[in-house]
């Protein structure tokens, strides 16, 4: 086991003027516009509809937008971005986002014309904004995502798919317009069996099933997606069913499977998870440390003392480290790299982590103050907690971090 050879491959983590300039322009967007509102879309409890067209007005929510930082040569452009939108509010950073992970799973596996027909319906345009949901997990299978339950079932005369089942937890299920279902075409395989259909907007049988009142993130929408007969055309398997069939054959010959669809979703999709944790934990590092400059006790600044000067000292490396662990992985990822230790699950991981870890001492430094609703820090601290559970809890990347350095079966 060894660390991957970066260098041979020309790695640098300098982001290009043209990143710079869009870090710069989402930033701006953050600071006037998302964080004014951050508090009234928490207590509301909603998804922002109003801050969600005010993007697509300046192009910030846009099928181009999301590609064009997806494209970006060096792999920093997405990974930027959402630090800067979640460092303006994880809750409408999310209602932002989620449609980008619904993309993800049809671009990372989809067919040309699956992302040429779906990925802008996804989005919508200005005046008309959509939104896309991601759905994998069901009240039986969350980190077990071998126990999905979701049935595909083929009608060949039809050439239609018949998707039966009840997922949870879904970012935007029930009020997107197209929605990403992972569902066992054979169940006997577990997650090898599995594929993912795109759900048309409108077709009969998708309903939301509860929507869930939760801790934070609460402009971000988060329900059950009942499925009751669900009819989908044949072009709606991503990937469509000769990659499907091939795949089937190969394991019925005892051959390799390679990676289901939803894995490799969640795979590509961490560094960038793993950025809007990073975005929050500077948020809140940087107004602990503003506040610890202006509160004055014993006649000086609170952050003369080293006890709190020592946690500002913490706060701030460890939200750089997580930094540039997630800066790698996003590099990795777009350069093809092998993540020969997981290095996609410990940018997750370790800012996940630091996210939680640096806003509750955010909390501390601002005494009182930060543990009431007119000071952020608790809302943040609040939104952090999510990064530890989804996209895979940070148990999860242990044992699969466990697992690549180890070599053995970690369970
Ligand atoms: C706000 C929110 C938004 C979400 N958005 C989406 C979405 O858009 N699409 C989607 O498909 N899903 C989504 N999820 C689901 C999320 O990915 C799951 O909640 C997560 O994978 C954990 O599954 P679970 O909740 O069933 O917990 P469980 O799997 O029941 O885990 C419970 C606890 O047991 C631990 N555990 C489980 N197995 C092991 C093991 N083998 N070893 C050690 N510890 C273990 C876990 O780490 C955790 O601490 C979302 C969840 C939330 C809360």
């Amino acid at each position: 086991m060894s660390s991957p050879d970066l260098t041979a491959a020309g790695f640098s983590l300098e982001p290009s003027a043209d990143v710079l300039e869009m870090r710069d322009w989402v930033h701006d967007f953050a600071r006037d516009v998302i964080r004014p509102a951050a508090a009234e879309w928490d207590e509301r409890e909603e998804t922002p509809w109003p801050i969600i067209e005010q993007a697509a007005k300046i192009g910030l929510y846009s099928l181009d937008f999301f590609a064009t930082q997806w494209m970006d040569p060096a792999g920093l452009g997405m990974v930027v971005a959402f630090e800067e939108l979640f460092w303006g509010d994880a809750g409408i950073g999310l209602a932002l986002a989620g449609t980008g992970l619904a993309a993800v799973a049809v671009a990372s596996n989809g067919t040309p014309e699956q992302m040429g027909e779906w990925l802008p319906q996804m989005f919508g345009s200005p005046g008309d904004v959509k939104l896309g949901a991601f759905c994998s997990s069901e009240p039986d299978a969350g980190s077990d995502v071998a126990a999905i339950r979701t049935s595909a079932v083929y009608d060949q005369a039809k050439d239609e798919w018949l998707l039966n089942g009840v997922k949870t937890w879904a970012t935007n299920g029930g009020i997107a317009d197209v929605h990403v279902i992972v569902a066992a075409v054979d169940p006997r395989l577990g997650s090898r069996g599995q594929a993912s259909f795109i759900v048309p907007p409108g077709t009969p049988g998708l309903s939301q099933g509860q929507k869930f009142r939760k801790h934070g993130i609460r402009a971000s929408h988060t329900a059950e997606v009942i499925l009751d007969n669900v009819r989908v055309p044949g072009r709606c398997l991503v990937g469509g069913k000769d990659r499907l069939d091939a795949r089937l054959a190969r394991i019925a010959e005892g051959g390799s499977s390679g990676e289901q669809s939803a894995m490799r979703t969640f795979e590509k999709s961490r560094p960038s998870v793993a950025a809007m944790a990073v975005g929050i934990a500077r948020a809140a590092a940087e107004y602990a440390t503003e506040y610890s400059t202006q509160r004055h006790q014993f006649g000086r600044p609170i952050g003369q003392n080293q006890a709190i000067a020592f946690m500002l000292a913490d706060m701030h490396a460890s939200v750089d480290a997580a930094r540039l662990l997630t800066w790698r992985a996003a590099w990795m990822a777009r350069h093809g790299t092998k993540f020969g230790r997981a290095e996609g699950s410990m940018s997750k991981l370790v800012a996940g982590e630091t996210a939680v870890r640096v806003t509750e001492q955010a909390i501390q430094i601002l005494g009182g103050n930060g543990y009431t609703r007119d000071y952020p820090v608790e809302r943040w601290h609040r939104d952090a907690k999510i990064f530890t559970i989804f996209e895979g809890t940070s148990e999860i990347q242990r044992m699969i971090i466990g697992r690549a350095v180890t070599g053995l079966d970690v369970r």
